[in-house]
């Protein structure tokens, strides 16, 4: 997801760059064969354990970017994260070293706080709960897509200690970057090269065939769609998708409810922590269209045709593991069927 820091080994030569060295300043590095681009650096952490700083009380530690409903008392709180990857001032200038490229960290990175409770799970939330989280998740997006400086903005979700989650405290996290993240790029790719062969969007098409053939389908409501994806790179990796065509999450479908969005989603996380004790989610929609520089040239002519917005769910159950040795070739040991037609059995309360 570009926002696991790589563990820095780098020791620059002295010489020439007058910089501060990697270790001391975190910095973005891009790969010239796979253009990732890779944060590079050790992250400070100045918040020590102690009182949750997510619970309520704790507002006074941080500034609040968006309380929802409005007024006392929240549910969901969006905050800048205490411990950012990227900071918000600057300008994402790329300089060159020798043949390589580098940014400054510019971003956003902030928290959204689904819940007051601080043990109630995103799974146990109602469905209008869940549909407060999922509106804060629309309402950032937006907000920092009109920061021409952002190419793109993730919400991601580590649920669990196994996915490495920063608070036991429920909370989804908002990052917006001057470079669209490797795998959404691959996305983008192959979105508006399908698209120039066939004039249809992959997503639409991947929809109508696993509405068709149903081996795959975990629920459906509304107009939303849950499947174990084809290629799933993990058991129980599920997608959540709208099943009319939208390139943009944050911009709700006329003909669709949030609410059954929301009412979905609980009803898919209740199923799959009975199987995974943590998840990974992730919303891709699609970049900020007023970027038109650098890898994004070219992209945007067909973008809202050829791109669908979706939620990535990939669960960390025990045989997943295996899944994980092979770095770049996925090796998934459950059919997505078979993943399929457990959830389904299961009664999502
Ligand atoms: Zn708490
Ligand atoms: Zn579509
Ligand atoms: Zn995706």
């Amino acid at each position: 997801m570009g926002i696991i820091p790589a563990v820095s080994s780098c020791h620059e030569p002295a010489g020439e760059d007058i910089r501060p060295s990697a270790v001391d300043l975190m910095e973005l590095r891009k790969d010239p064969i796979t253009r990732s681009w890779v944060v590079v650096g050790k992250q400070e952490s100045p918040f020590a354990a102690g009182a949750c700083p997510l619970c309520p009380g704790s507002e006074g530690q941080s500034k609040t970017l968006l309380a929802l409903p409005a007024g006392e008392p929240w549910q969901v709180r969006v905050i800048p994260h205490f411990d950012p990857l990227y900071r918000i001032e600057g300008e994402p200038a790329r300089t060159a070293e020798g043949i390589y490229d580098r940014m400054d960290l510019v971003g956003a990175h902030e928290v959204i706080v689904e819940t007051r409770d601080h043990s109630r799970t995103l799974a146990e939330m109602s469905d209008g709960e869940i549909e407060r989280v999922l509106l804060a998740f629309a309402l950032r997006i937006d907000d920092l897509k009109r920061d021409a400086r952002f190419k793109y903005v993730t919400v991601f979700k580590n649920s669990g200690p196994l996915a490495g989650e920063e608070w036991p405290h429920s909370h989804s996290q908002v990052v917006a970057n001057t470079f669209v993240p490797r795998r959404v790029l691959y996305e983008l790719r192959a979105a508006r090269e399908w698209y120039q062969q066939r004039e249809r969007c992959v997503f639409c098409d991947i929809v109508s065939q696993e509405k068709r053939q149903g081996k795959r389908i975990v629920a459906e409501q509304g107009g939303f769609l849950a499947f174990c994806p084809y290629a799933s790179r993990v058991p129980y990796e599920t997608w959540i998708i709208g099943l009319s065509h939208n390139s943009r999450f944050e911009i709700p479908d006329p003909s669709a409810s949030r609410v059954d969005l929301a009412s979905l989603l609980g009803r898919v996380l209740r199923r799959l922590v009975r199987i995974a004790p943590a998840y990974h989610l992730v919303v891709h929609t699609s970049p900020n269209e007023t970027q038109t520089r650098g890898e994004l040239s070219g992209f945007w002519r067909s973008v809202n045709d050829d791109y669908h917005w979706h939620i990535e769910i990939l669960p960390i159950a025990g045989l997943i593991n295996k899944s994980y040795g092979i770095k770049e070739t996925y090796f998934n040991s459950l059919a997505p069927e078979s993943a399929a037609a457990t959830l389904r059995g299961f009664d999502s309360g």
